[in-house]
């Protein structure tokens, strides 16, 4: 029977978001492809873990509980998971398309001679072949790819793909498995500058920022609207280059790829390479002055007016509404 093997990633504890949508989505494929699911955990403590993976569509997983795996060590990380692909020989790998998953892909391809599509925001099956697509030019247009050969291994866009409903009852066979963990590079310390911050990649609601806030004594007001919302922080890079938000913050071309449900831009105009970081969203929402900025051209909402005026207004409201809803 064909297998599709996905990648569940861990951080702080917890299966990260766009791994339960790589499960889900595995488990959607496996009816056309008449395949079964096995996910892949790799850290430290992270055998419960196993339960709500397959929740999610796992039919098995594979555990690489070790404290030696406590932090992601590429090399090890990278033989874990090509161990298990080379012992499973799956027709389809789904890696989630995150820091770590760009990290260790394309290791874990060169090491199994899989080919490997990336960023992909698409799946389909055709003729018993996995046919993906993926943004090109920026995100100007969209390149329909398919694989010569087996295993066919893609890394897929956080929040493209939905994370099916878990069911509670569903379980999985779990294997203790083991691989050498020694590695030429380690982290030995992790500084993480957000701690309590919602992710930029996973979050569902974004609120960006742009020049048009003139200055970083203004940018409270993007946070504010945020804050409110429940909604991750972002910034056009002109913002970021002018050193009012650290790079972190960045979408774009040069920063990070978000498909937020609600993205709003606040004076930014819609450059091409800000374009390419979340013209996927679901919805975007526009609040900028002219009214022939090019971020209106993909906006699905655009409100031509002044933020100083409307995103302290805007912010009282959504106060009201998501005050009661939280
Ligand atoms: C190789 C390369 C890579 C790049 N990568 C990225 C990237 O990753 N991300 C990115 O964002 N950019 C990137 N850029 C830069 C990009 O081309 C733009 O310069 C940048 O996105 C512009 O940022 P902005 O929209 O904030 O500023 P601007 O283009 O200056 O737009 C500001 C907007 O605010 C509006 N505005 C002004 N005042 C108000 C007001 N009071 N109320 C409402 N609206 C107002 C204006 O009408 C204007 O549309 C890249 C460029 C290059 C060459």
């Amino acid at each position: 029977m064909p297998t599709i093997v996905t990648f569940a990633e861990v951080r702080d504890g917890k299966v990260r978001r766009p791994s339960l949508e790589a499960v889900s989505e595995a488990r959607r494929l496996a009816g056309p492809l008449g395949a079964t699911v096995q996910s892949v955990l790799i850290g430290q403590g992270v055998a419960p873990l196993a339960a709500e993976v397959a929740s999610y569509g796992a039919d098995r997983v594979h555990v690489f509980d070790d404290a030696e795996l406590g932090s992601y060590a590429t090399e090890s990380f990278a033989r874990a998971l090509a161990q298990v692909i080379t012992q499973e020989k799956p027709s389809v790998v789904l890696v989630p398309y995150t820091a770590m998953g760009k990290d260790v892909a394309p290791r874990v391809a060169a090491r199994v001679g899989a080919g490997l599509v990336s960023d992909v925001v698409k799946l389909e099956v055709k003729d018993g072949k996995l046919e993906a697509r993926r943004p090109v030019y920026a995100g100007k247009a969209l390149a329909t790819v398919r694989w010569e050969g087996e295993p066919q291994m893609a890394t897929l866009r956080p929040n493209v793909f939905a994370a099916g409903a878990a069911d509670a009852a569903r379980k999985a066979e779990v294997r203790k498995e083991t691989v050498d963990t020694s590695a030429r590079a380690r982290v030995t310390a992790v500084h993480a500058t957000v701690s309590g911050k919602l992710e930029l990649t996973e979050a569902q609601i974004v609120v960006s920022g742009g020049r048009g806030l003139k200055g970083p004594e203004n940018f409270h007001l993007v946070e504010s609207l945020a804050g409110a919302m429940g909604a991750a922080v972002g910034a056009s890079r002109a913002v970021v280059d002018a050193g009012w938000v650290d790079h972190q913050y960045q979408v774009g071309q040069t920063g990070k790829t978000v498909s937020p449900t609600l993205y709003v831009a606040c004076g930014i105009s819609g450059a091409i390479q800000h374009l390419a970081g979340m013209s996927s969203s679901k919805y975007i929402v526009a609040i900028n002055r002219d009214a022939d900025a090019p971020i209106f051209k993909v906006a699905n909402y655009g409100v031509v007016g002044d933020l100083f005026e409307l995103l302290p207004k805007l912010t009282e409201a959504a106060k009201q509404y998501f005050g009661g809803k939280r």
